[in-house]
């Protein structure tokens, strides 16, 4: 099986130079995994989970530095009410009558930076901002602009998550400096249709690759445990690896089962996901997408502090910090820091991207003007 890890079995009678033996082959075959194919991708989902994570931690080492993690802040700019009917999520208005959500207006600018300063000041490198939109409206474009602007002036990376754009304002959004966007394709092609009916598969991956193709890095990640199969989480694995490039980041979220929401009110019927499928989840995503930021996000509140450790040990590199992702509950600040410690992982300094635009002159007119350009 080209690519993948293989093990060798230590019997009573193998001495120390054997297992060397076995472990150097390790080394060697991780140096040429590359492309998974579909069959490969299921392939490791079956391993043994102490090979898949010793598999996905020795990738990581080879990339990142294993004991460094990168943190995010997460603000929603704009909450609830959206046209979309995401059927886990309370900011729906599909949804409203059941869970009660509070909808509120667009945050005020002032608002929005001192809350920057506040993730700065405990140690966010990456400021996210969230809207739940099924697309910004043009008259949200000018405000949207100046966040990234203001934000990434206090030296922080930024980070937008509002629905579908189209070519102009992932353009625009890319001139101002922002350095990620996020758009979670949440699963597979065939189980998406259990999710939202009010947007396709294909609507989404239009949007991922016109932020690619603007030069802003990618955060596309998904969500376990909605009632999807293992199938579905190898084909969406898979559907990173069709991308011309992976995502630079990539969240792995467990499902917060929030009761009044369609996909909610089923898993809390029949009950949720094993944590150690989401751990495999994570471990393959390391294998596959060996230089991308794994990211632990919505989930990691219900979970202990062994099972983080394990996520870690999966080849997580990044989370979320504070108390809050958007509507639904985060593990507190203080508990991360004490757990941080525990662990010895230290937070990566924020390292945001400048706007690249070069100066062009017209041969004919003699005009300048600036072209942007991509990374
Ligand atoms: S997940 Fe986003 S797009 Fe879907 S309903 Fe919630 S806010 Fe709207």
């Amino acid at each position: 099986m080209a690519g993948l890890l293989s093990i060798s079995e230590p019997t009573a009678d193998s001495d120390s130079s054997t297992r060397l033996e076995a472990l150097n082959n390790t080394k060697v075959l991780n140096t040429i995994s590359g492309s998974y194919s579909r069959e490969q991708i299921a392939q490791l989902f079956d391993l043994p989970l102490m090979d898949l994570l010793l598999q996905a931690q020795t990738i990581h080492r080879q990339h990142f530095n294993a004991n460094e993690v990168q943190i995010s802040t997460l603000l929603s700019i704009k909450t609830g009410n959206c046209p979309e009917d995401c059927g886990y999520c309370s900011q729906s208005g599909h949804h409203r009558d059941k869970t009660q959500l509070q909808a509120e207006k667009r945050l005020d600018v002032d608002k929005v930076i001192a809350a920057a300063k506040r993730a700065k000041a405990s140690g966010s490198s990456r400021f996210c901002m969230g809207a739940a939109w099924k697309h910004p409206s043009r008259k949200d474009m000018p405000y949207v602009v100046e966040l990234v602007k203001e934000v990434k002036a206090l030296g922080l990376e930024t980070c937008m998550t509002l629905g579908m754009l189209d070519d102009e304002q992932a353009e625009q959004l890319a001139k101002a400096g922002l350095d990620y966007y996020n758009h979670n394709l949440d699963t597979s092609r065939r189980y998406y249709e259990q999710v939202v009916s009010t947007r396709s598969y294909d609507e989404r991956l239009d949007t991922l690759t016109r932020v690619r193709n603007s030069g802003i890095n990618v955060c596309s990640g998904n969500i376990v445990g909605m009632g999807e199969s293992r199938d579905d989480r190898i084909d969406w694995v898979h559907e990173l690896l069709k991308m011309p490039k992976a995502p630079e980041s990539i969240p792995v979220n467990l499902l917060v089962p929030i009761k009044g929401t369609p996909l909610g009110d089923k898993v809390l019927a029949e009950g949720q996901l094993p944590v150690l499928e989401w751990i495999r989840t994570i471990a393959v995503t390391r294998i596959c997408c060996p230089t991308s930021y794994v990211r632990l996000s919505a989930g990691r509140e219900s979970l202990s502090d062994a099972e983080q450790a394990l996520a870690f040990m999966a080849g997580a590199n990044s989370f979320f910090y504070g108390d809050k992702l958007l509507t639904t509950g985060n593990a507190s600040q203080s508990n991360d820091d004490r757990l941080m410690r525990e662990l010895g992982i230290t937070a990566q300094l924020a390292q945001p991207r400048a706007p690249q635009h070069l100066p062009v002159i017209d041969a004919m007119s003699g005009e300048q003007s600036q072209v942007l350009v991509a990374d």
